[in-house]
């Protein structure tokens, strides 16, 4: 029985009985670090990106933070971001001691708009790192144009955009390198946990390297490197998750259909998929063309959880805005702008019934009325 009046969470983790039993058979084992179970996901997770390799780290941040290293990427040089993501695609760029430079994006994917990242190459520049915001994968047909063009290289985040493609190449399988991340509330998780996709076989013994000391025999070490190995119990959670990873797709897939066909809200825009396009909704994103607290407000009261991803864009976060201020330096990104101030995302989990989006359907709709 499902209680008609219990809040719908606008993301909902699994850990159900075959992760657990994943978790403590590796805990039995004494094998907890690095393991086989982090090379049976490797190898596993290549099949979502083409067979390309992939290195296991212990988060999406350090998946970026390891690939722009592993690239060479450092000070001097400048990486062309979007604003509009999680911070951590720029602080990865930060924390290598390179320049973020900000390009607007698309009214409708929510993703690099190529024209603008264009417009942005310097003599700097050294990379582009299109995010695949939502699940919906950035216009890499153009941005990979650019950057070959520019002799550019592309670092793909994609830890929201497990699965993802455009024209059949899944996200991941365009750039030098893709990122994913494994936390909780992403399409799948491994507790915490991230992946680099890179087909450059030298490019993914130095991510090894770089995650382990730059030890690839112990006690050898080749390289300065880092400690963000990936436990043998997340990927043991990973491993689980990814075989439900297509059904759950399919899920959001089928939930995002049905709110776009039933929501009618003429103040409420429903997202859209560019043409060639496989969306995979990690989030389900409507814009509000009215007062969004007041919307968002409503929602919460009729049980609907709701949330805006990412009310700040990243330059207007202290730690870019302040240095920017400093400079002098000021970013034009209307759309940007526009996004952050219209946006909320709705529940399109996997676990939602047909009642709950029925009662999500109701008082999206509702707003009609109410704004
Ligand atoms: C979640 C996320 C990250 C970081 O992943 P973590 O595993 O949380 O470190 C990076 N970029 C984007 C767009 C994300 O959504």
């Amino acid at each position: 029985m499902t209680d008609a009046h219990a809040f719908i969470p606008a993301a909902k983790p699994v850990i159900d009985e075959a992760e657990i039993e994943a978790a403590v058979r590796v805990l039995r084992s004494g094998r907890v670090v690095q393991g086989p179970e982090v090379a049976a996901f490797e190898e596993e997770f290549s099949e979502l990106v083409e067979g390309r390799h992939c290195v296991a780290v212990n988060s999406g941040t350090s998946a970026l933070h390891l690939t722009l290293l592993g690239l060479g990427i450092g000070p001097g040089d400048e990486v062309i971001v979007p604003s509009f993501s999680f911070a951590a695609s720029a602080n990865a760029v930060r924390l290598v001691g390179a320049d973020v430079v900000f390009v607007d994006i698309e009214a409708d994917s929510y993703c690099l708009d190529p024209a603008a990242v264009e417009a942005a190459i310097t003599p700097r520049t050294a990379a582009i790192m299109p995010v695949h915001l939502y699940g919906h994968p950035a216009a890499m047909d153009r941005i990979m144009a650019i950057a070959q063009q520019h002799d550019l290289a592309v670092v793909e985040d994609a830890c929201q955009a497990h699965a993802a493609a455009l024209n059949g190449t899944p996200v991941g399988a365009f750039g030098a390198a893709g990122t994913f991340s494994f936390y909780p509330t992403k399409n799948m998780h491994s507790l915490e946990g991230g992946m680099v996709t890179t087909a450059d076989a030298q490019l993914a013994r130095t991510l090894r390297l770089l995650r382990n000391q730059g030890m690839e025999q112990r006690y050898a070490n080749e390289i300065v490197g880092a400690n963000v190995r990936m436990t043998d119990v997340s990927a043991a959670v990973g491993r689980v998750q990814l075989t439900k990873l297509a059904g759950w797709t399919e899920q959001r897939n089928a939930n995002a259909a049905y709110l776009t066909e039933h929501i009618s809200a003429a103040n409420v825009v429903t997202p859209t998929t560019a043409e060639g396009a496989r969306h995979i909704f990690h989030q389900y994103t409507v814009r509000i063309l009215g007062d969004r607290d007041a919307a968002m407000a409503k929602l919460t009261e009729a049980g609907v959880g709701n949330a805006v991803y990412y009310p700040t864009p990243i330059h207007r976060l202290k730690p870019y805005w302040e240095p920017d201020q400093k400079a002098g330096r000021t970013w034009d990104l209307p759309e940007t702008e526009r996004a952050a101030a219209e946006v909320v995302s709705l529940p399109v989990h996997p676990a939602l019934t047909r009642e709950d989006l029925d009662r999500i359907v109701t008082a999206v709709n509702a707003l009609g009325e109410q704004l």
